[in-house]
């Protein structure tokens, strides 16, 4: 018999965010979580440009949300993680 990997309606390795407190959907890590970060970076590693234009879709709108937190701190969460240059590998 093979696992049920297949579940109906929700995917529970996505990691999207939850709003309105951008916890992680799947791990409940602040969002974007470890894995979303590794994720983001492997799906837009040839265009660093779109990844930052979609951090900063994502930290307006978290500014929004989340207005008790300092806005510098979410900088800092939401694109001061990207590392500046492609990692050649
Ligand atoms: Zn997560």
């Amino acid at each position: 018999m093979t696992p049920g990997a297949e579940a109906s309606g929700s995917q529970p390795g996505e990691h999207a965010p939850v709003t309105p407190d951008w916890t992680c959907g799947s791990c409940g890590d602040d969002w974007p979580c470890a894995t979303k970060r590794h994720r983001l970076l492997a799906e837009y590693q040839r265009d660093r440009a779109a990844l930052s234009v979609y951090l900063g879709s994502c930290l307006a709108a978290a500014t929004r949300d989340l207005r008790s937190a300092p806005v510098s701190s979410l900088q800092d969460r939401f694109i001061g993680w990207v590392p500046r240059s492609p990692r050649t590998t």
